[in-house]
């Protein structure tokens, strides 16, 4: 790690680890998931909401903060801790991945995307060299490479050019990211599907060198099954001693079937945009509080949670307010699904360092699979 921010494995059981990354920011329990707060906020929640419910880090998207407000703009206004009252921790991603799902007429060259903002149809320029630099005026702790991600379908011979363009980003990033204590670079593995070009591109991030290696190209609609196939072996191809971050997972089972193949860190909008949609997650599976049979019902999403939603709100008032459409609905909501998520990471900390994330991990599953309590 750069000077001023360190990575300390403090136990592992199989290939399931528990760490700490130390920022002058503050200190990142791993495993860790962040959640999203893509335009400067985590939607529905106050920024000390989300650290109620033991968020250590969140996540903010280069793409969105670049077209609204504008880096140059947040950086004027003391950076993106500042403006948006979050002390913590902040990853930023690069913007690649967003370039290519959000923004209209893209033209993708050697240089890098030339696109236009979804927003108002201005023109931009996202390369490695802007990626950092615009990362760098939002004053994110650990900063990504700037990397493409084919879109699917897509064939083994164009995954395999875009991993080689991405990991000449990734140089060039490493190049313009220079030397910052205080602050990360995370290099992107990609290759797919592919064990050869994921080892290739791996080979290829080491030589470079970083702070912490993602595993990126994953959780883009390529099911459970085939994620895991690549997590069996691609974090094992990355160096041990850094963290290993698995970009845009997951569900609760992703999550945990992932650190169980050796990953540290995670993000994902899922429990957040849940939070809007009425879809809650809890130890014993999902439900959507928009069925009716939630109406008339008097108990807590879970009797066992201690969030806001759980202890001062029945299931018949969170189903009232969802139908009614008050806002109170997605504050209330979000905050359980982030401190769902959130236990789990603490559970699996707590049982990695006691060497039970087996038996742990068995009660989870058994749990989920339960479903949720019966009707009243
Ligand atoms: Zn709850």
């Amino acid at each position: 790690m750069g000077a001023g921010i360190t990575f300390a494995l403090q136990a592992s059981d199989e290939k399931a680890r528990a760490g700490m990354i130390t920022t002058p920011r503050g200190v990142i329990r791993t495993p860790a998931f962040m959640p999203v707060g893509t335009a400067a906020t985590v939607k529905a929640m106050l920024p000390e909401s989300v650290a109620a419910t033991g968020a250590d880090i969140l996540l903010g998207n280069t793409y969105h903060l670049m077209l609204r407000p504008g880096a140059e703009r947040i950086a004027a206004l003391g950076g993106l801790h500042r403006f948006m009252n979050w002390d913590r921790p902040i990853l930023t991603d690069s913007g690649g991945f967003q370039v290519m799902s959000l923004a209209g007429l893209r033209k993708l060259t050697e240089e890098g995307v030339r696109f236009r903002s979804h927003v108002d149809g201005s023109r931009h320029m996202l390369t490695p060299e802007r990626s950092m630099m615009i990362q760098r005026l939002l004053g994110s702790d650990i900063v990504m490479c700037f990397d493409e991600c084919p879109a699917l379908p897509a064939s083994e011979a164009e995954v395999a050019g875009s991993m080689r363009r991405s990991m000449r980003w990734a140089a060039r990033s490493r190049e313009a990211f220079g030397d910052r204590p205080g602050h990360a670079l995370f290099g992107i593995q990609q290759g797919g599907i592919s064990r050869e070009l994921r080892e290739e591109s791996a080979q290829a991030l080491r030589a470079i060198g970083f702070d912490g290696y993602a595993i990126g190209g994953l959780a883009v609609g390529e099911g459970q099954e085939a994620m895991f196939s690549v997590l069996d072996h691609a974090p094992d191809m990355l160096p041990a001693e850094k963290p290993r971050y698995l970009m845009g997972v997951g569900k609760p089972e992703d999550i945990v079937g992932a650190v169980a193949r050796g990953v540290d860190m995670m993000d994902c909008v899922l429990p957040s945009r849940s939070g809007r949609t009425g879809q809650v997650f809890t130890r014993l599976g999902a439900l959507n509080i928009k069925n009716a049979r939630h109406a008339e019902d008097p108990r807590p999403l879970d009797d066992t949670c201690t969030c806001p939603a759980c202890r001062s709100y029945s299931r018949a008032y969170l189903h009232h307010v969802f139908r009614s459409g008050e806002i109170v609905s997605a504050m209330l909501l979000t905050w359980h699904n982030l401190h769902y998520y959130q236990q789990i990471m603490a559970g699996m900390r707590a049982a990695i360092a006691e060497g039970g994330f087996a038996a742990w991990s068995a009660e989870f599953h058994a749990a989920r699979t339960r479903g949720d309590i019966e009707p009243i």
